[in-house]
């Protein structure tokens, strides 16, 4: 049996065939923001997703879920970014614990 796919709208939450742009109801548009893939909005997502990597995975997960392949490339791009961020973070936390306890331990004999 074949599933008949609905929209059901936000605003009357009555349902209407997929198809349908705006309901037959009230005449709300029943089609999802489409995401900007403009330079500057991926720019600013990149930044976001390098210096706030939980929240650019929040925008890449939106962008993925769109059905053109430029934000489903935007989303990719945004996850690498987090996580050759997070990569940097922990390298630089593991140099910074070991310069620490190098230092730590020059200046008290012990050895951690
Ligand atoms: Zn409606």
């Amino acid at each position: 049996m074949e599933k008949q796919l609905e929209i059901r709208c936000p605003a009357c939450s009555a349902s209407s065939p997929s198809p349908a742009n705006f309901c037959p109801n009230c005449g709300r548009s029943l089609r999802r923001a489409i995401l900007s893939t403009s330079a500057q909005k991926q720019i600013v997502i990149y930044l976001i997703s390098f210096f706030l990597a939980p929240l650019g995975l929040w925008f890449a997960w939106k962008y993925i879920k769109q059905n053109d392949r430029k934000s489903k490339t935007i989303g990719i791009a945004a996850i690498a970014l987090t996580v050759i961020s997070v990569a940097i973070t922990i390298w630089t936390m593991a140099a910074l614990y070991n310069s620490i306890r190098q230092w730590f331990n020059l200046l008290t004999g012990f050895n951690l």
